[in-house]
C-alpha cells in the first residue's frame, strides 16, 4: 500500500548539527576519531556509509574536473615534501593564526575569527602588534565562548603546521619535515614534470585530491574545521594577464558543479576577499549556508605568477614553461580552487536532511542526490522465513549488484522499518519480493516488484526485467 506523503518539511535548524551529528553516528557515516579512547580533537573517521558518500563525492569531482575537460590531467602526489617547500610557500614563517587564551579557563580562541563575529575583519597580513591593538579595541565584545569571561591573554601567532619525524631525524642540523599544511602544493612541484611528460599546451589545468594537516587551534563545526583534511583542488595555468576571463568561467563552473550535485542554490552565495594578499589579484568564496549560517565552503583564487616563481627561487630549477609556436619562456599565472571535501560532504549532508511525514509517521530523510547516495537501491524478501521469496529476492539482488554495485540486501524487521532506515541513509529506491512476484496471489503481477521512492513515498510494480532501466 502506498505510503501518504504529507507535505511538512524541514531542514536542519539552530540546533541541526546536533541532529546531524547524530544521524552520521547512528547510521554508520562519521565517528569521532579514536572515539574507544575518549576521541582526539578534530579527528574523525568516516564509517561504512559516509565513505561511500564520501567517494561518490571524490568521483563526481574528478569527472568534473579531469574527465569532462580537455585539458586537465589528474595527480596525486606523495604527502612529505621537502622542508624547503613550506619556506618557498611562506608556511613556515607566515601560517600562523592569532591565538589568545581565556585566563579564567584556558580555553585557546583565534582572534581572528571571534573579530569577525562582532563584525571586524582582520587583515591575514597583520603583525601580531597590528592584531593585538586591533583585539584590545573590541575586547569589551569578545566573551570566552566556554566561562563567557573577557579576561585573554594577548594574541599571538601560533603556526598551523605539522611537523613530522622522516629518515634520519636524530641527527643535529636535520631540518624538520611537516605534514602538507595545503594539498596543492604537490601540483606546483609537478608542474615541470606535467609538461615534461604530457606536453600540454597553455593553458591547462592540473587536479589533484590530497590530503592535508592543520594544527587548528579551535577545531569545531563536526567536519567544518578539523586538523586532518582531504583538500579537492585545481590549479589552472594561464600566460601572464590572460587570467581575467578563465577566471570568471572557473568561478561559473565551480558555482554550476554544487547544482548538479543537487545543492539548493539558495544555500549557495558568493564572498569576496576585502584584503588580498600582496600577490592576488582576486579571491572569493563559494559559501555555504552550513547549520551554524553561512561560512567558507570553496575558495577559488586569481594567484598570479606568485606560487611557481617561489618554488623557481626556492629550488634553483627552472620551471618555466615554453611557447611551442614562439619559444617565449615564461611563468604561467595561476588560478586556483580549493575545497575541503569534508565541508563538502557536510553541505551536502545538510542539504539532504529533511523531516517530514510519510504513511502517518514521522520520519528523516536523506534526498541525496542520486549518484551520491552510498546505496543506490535496498532489496528485500517481503518476510525474511518464507525460502521462495528470499531466492528470489537473492536473484534481484544480484541482478542489481552487477549492475550498480552497492546495492543494499535489507531483510531485517518489517518492510515500515526498512524503508525509515533506507531513507534515513538516502537510498533513492527499495524493491521488495513478495508473494505477487512468484504470482501466487495475482499472476498478472508474475516476476514484477514492488519499488518504493524514497522522496514520494509511492510504490509502483515494475517488471524485473524493467528494473535496471527503472532504477537508472
Ligand atoms: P578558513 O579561513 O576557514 O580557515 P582557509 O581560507 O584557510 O579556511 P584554504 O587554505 O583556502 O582555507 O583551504 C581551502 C579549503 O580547504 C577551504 O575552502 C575549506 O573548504 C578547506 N579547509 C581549510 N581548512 C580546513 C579545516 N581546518 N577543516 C576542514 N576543511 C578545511
Amino acid at each position: 500500500m502506498a505510503e501518504k506523503k504529507v507535505e511538512q518539511e524541514s531542514r536542519p535548524d539552530s540546533n541541526g548539527m546536533e541532529k546531524i551529528v547524530s544521524l552520521c553516528k547512528r547510521r554508520g557515516f562519521v565517528f569521532q576519531g579514536s572515539e574507544i579512547y575518549g576521541g582526539l580533537a578534530g579527528i574523525y573517521d568516516y564509517g561504512p556509509n559516509g565513505v561511500e558518500l564520501l567517494n561518490n563525492l571524490k568521483r563526481l569531482w574528478w569527472k568534473a574536473n579531469v574527465y569532462d575537460k580537455e585539458n586537465y590531467y589528474g595527480l596525486d602526489s606523495g604527502m612529505f615534501k621537502h622542508p624547503k617547500v613550506w619556506e618557498a610557500s611562506g608556511h613556515t614563517s607566515g601560517f600562523s593564526d592569532p591565538l589568545a587564551e581565556c585566563r579564567e579557563c584556558n580555553t585557546r580562541i583565534r582572534v581572528d575569527k571571534e573579530l569577525e563575529k562582532v563584525g571586524v575583519t582582520a587583515d591575514e597580513k597583520m603583525s601580531e602588534t597590528e592584531i593585538n591593538q586591533l583585539f584590545d579595541a573590541h575586547r569589551e565584545e569578545i566573551k570566552c565562548p566556554k566561562c563567557g569571561q573577557k579576561n585573554f591573554t594577548p594574541a599571538r601567532a601560533f603556526n598551523l603546521l605539522v611537523k613530522s619525524n622522516l629518515g634520519d631525524f636524530t641527527s643535529e642540523g636535520t631540518e624538520p619535515v611537516y605534514l602538507p599544511g595545503e594539498a596543492c602544493q604537490g601540483i606546483y612541484l609537478n608542474f615541470k614534470n606535467v609538461v615534461d611528460s604530457m606536453n600540454p599546451k597553455i593553458p591547462f589545468g592540473i587536479a589533484q585530491i590530497g590530503k592535508a594537516f592543520r594544527n587548528e587551534i579551535s577545531p569545531r563545526n563536526f567536519l567544518f574545521r578539523t586538523r586532518e583534511m582531504e583538500q579537492a583542488d585545481t590549479q589552472y595555468f594561464v600566460k601572464p594577464n590572460e587570467n581575467k576571463e578563465a577566471y570568471e568561467l572557473i568561478k561559473q563552473d565551480r558555482w554550476d558543479w554544487y547544482l548538479s550535485i543537487g545543492i539548493k542554490e539558495e544555500n549557495l552565495r558568493w564572498k569576496q576577499h576585502e584584503n588580498l594578499v600582496f600577490y592576488a589579484k582576486d579571491a572569493w568564496d563559494i559559501e555555504y549556508n552550513f547549520p551554524g549560517g553561512f561560512d567558507e565552503l570553496e575558495g577559488i583564487h586569481d594567484r598570479s605568477d606568485y606560487d611557481l616563481t617561489q618554488h623557481m627561487e626556492y629550488s634553483g630549477t627552472d620551471v618555466r614553461y615554453t611557447d611551442p609556436d614562439n619559444g617565449e619562456k615564461y611563468i604561467p599565472w595561476i588560478l586556483e580552487t580549493s575545497v575541503g571535501l569534508g565541508r563538502m560532504f557536510m553541505a551536502v549532508l545538510s542539504d539532504a536532511y529533511h523531516e517530514d511525514e510519510v504513511g502517518g509517521s514521522q520520519r528523516t530523510v536523506l534526498k541525496l542526490h542520486k549518484e551520491l547516495a552510498p546505496y543506490r537501491v535496498a532489496v528485500s524478501p517481503l518476510l525474511k522465513n518464507k525460502p521462495q521469496l528470499v531466492e528470489k529476492a537473492r536473484e534481484v539482488f544480484a541482478m542489481l549488484k552487477k549492475e550498480f554495485g552497492n546495492v543494499a540486501w535489507d531483510d531485517n524487521g518489517n518492510v515500515g522499518k526498512r524503508y525509515r532506515r533506507q531513507d534515513e541513509i538516502g537510498t533513492p529506491h527499495c524493491v521488495t519480493i513478495d508473494f505477487d512476484t512468484l504470482g501466487e496471489e495475482n499472476p498478472a503481477n508474475k516476476d514484477t516488484v514492488t519499488v518504493r521512492d524514497r522522496d514520494t513515498g509511492e510504490q509502483v510494480r515494475v517488471p524485473v526485467t524493467d528494473l535496471i532501466g527503472y532504477i537508472q
